[in-house]
């Protein structure tokens, strides 16, 4: 543990710790950020004192990613929630942007310090350590996984970087250098271990001894997880962050129960219902979509930010002695489908249809006929069959069978031969429309 005296910190004693940085942070939003000032105003609220504190978070407006966007110009490409003057700034990082331009990401030499101090602690919590080689895959370049690459340094761990789509040179450098670690996407993951199992190469034989998954969620399903642990011979472990808020935020520990919060003391979590933004408890079990609050932040800090990622939380003590609630990304908000009313994630869909293994590889794709979440049943799913099995009618129905007991979904099976979906190695959707 990086820094157990705050690691271990008793929750509520961090949550009070906390209250007063969220009280500094909303009266710096209200001298220093345009954007907050009005939609508080807007709100109701005049002034931070009339904002509360953290145990009324939930009066306040959400904030959407597209709504910051809207407020940017050519003069002002950050956007009005840029509080800090242009000499502060040391970093700016953009996001890919779905819709073409991207977002700037501002961060002061403060911003950027904590950054790589929680990440450093959700990364250190996989357990790997000073003195350890570790073997990267990001092609970091303008995004914010670079500062992820930064946390490696300040754990200590030797840094082998390798980038993306060069897995020739990755596997030469996991055969020669013999790293303790890697750290990949989960598709990558997969992606290699697929690689190797076709090649003779012998990756569960190989020195890496931990992966470390991020970038996108999956990384954290039983089963998904079970076969990367098979495909390398190594514990799987997951970290996630989010490129407005910060880089892997959350990091989960050798024993595998869901993700603890790293940057713990600089964002506070919330969760809410997707649909209707109302706040919903984080009691055992809890799940929604995960909102996230600066709370020590300077460049352009956010107040309620909606981040799409919809999680289960934990809140059972954990053996490693970390505190707070641990939290498992189930999928992205924008893949929910409601089919029938029912909520559905497709990566859901893939956790129930990977107990079929191993006549099933694990490979899936979701098909949906309409546009938007909203979907009539039947639901087509494709299900890749693992190398050399027959495309037996019973299975298809054995599997539609247990989705509808397991998520009361209706389905359509097409069972498809080993290798005919896409794979990625990066991220890979599992919707394809
Ligand atoms: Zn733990």
């Amino acid at each position: 543990m990086l820094a157990p005296e705050v690691e271990t910190r008793p929750w509520a004693e961090q949550l009070a710790i906390d209250d007063v940085s969220y009280r500094e942070q909303l009266a710096y939003l209200f001298e220093r950020s345009a954007f907050y000032r009005e939609k508080l105003t807007a709100a109701g609220l005049a002034s931070a004192t009339e904002a509360g504190g953290l145990d009324e978070i939930a009066r306040l407006p959400l904030t959407e990613k597209q709504e910051l966007r809207a407020t940017t110009t050519p003069e002002n490409p950050f956007g009005a929630h840029m509080c800090a003057e242009r000499s502060e700034i040391v970093r700016i990082y953009s996001t890919s942007g779905t819709s073409g331009t991207p977002s700037y990401i501002p961060l002061t030499a403060g911003d950027l310090d904590n950054w790589v101090t929680g990440s450093s602690r959700s990364y250190a919590a996989s357990g790997v350590e000073a003195g350890q080689r570790i073997v990267s895959s990001y092609n970091a370049g303008p995004f914010a996984a670079g500062a992820a690459l930064a946390s490696f340094d300040r754990i200590g761990l030797s840094h082998v970087p390798m980038g993306t789509g060069n897995t020739e040179r990755l596997m030469r450098a996991v055969e020669l250098l013999e790293p303790d670690a890697a750290v990949l996407t989960p598709s990558y993951a997969a992606y290699l271990a697929e690689w190797a199992a076709e090649r003779g190469f012998d990756l569960p034989g190989s020195s890496v001894g931990r992966v470390l998954v991020a970038g996108e969620p999956g990384g954290g399903e039983p089963a998904f997880r079970a076969k990367l642990e098979e495909g390398w011979g190594a514990q799987v472990t997951e970290a996630m962050g989010i490129g407005d808020i910060g880089v892997s935020l959350w990091g989960e520990c050798e024993h595998q129960d869901g993700m603890h919060l790293g940057a713990r003391g600089f964002v506070h979590a919330e969760l809410i219902e997707p649909q209707t933004g109302e706040a919903l408890g984080t009691e055992d079990g809890a799940t929604g979509e995960l909102v996230l609050t600066h709370l020590r932040h300077r460049a352009a800090p956010h107040l309620r930010f909606r981040t799409r990622d919809h999680v289960r939380v934990r809140t059972s003590p954990c053996p490693c002695g970390r505190t707070g609630p641990r939290i498992r990304c189930i999928g992205r908000t924008d893949d929910m489908l409601i089919v029938r009313g029912v909520n559905v994630f497709p990566s859901a869909i893939r956790e129930v249809v990977s107990e079929f293994a191993p006549a099933v590889n694990g490979q899936i794709a979701v098909r949906p006929s309409a546009q938007g979440a909203k979907q009539d049943p039947p639901l087509p799913v494709s299900v890749e069959l693992s190398p050399g099995a027959a495309a037996d009618p019973g299975l298809a129905e054995a599997i539609r069978q247990r989705l509808r007991e397991i998520l009361v979904v209706q389905t359509s099976i097409e069972l498809v031969s080993s290798g005919t979906l896409e794979r990625s190695e990066y991220k890979s959707s599992l919707v394809q429309r």
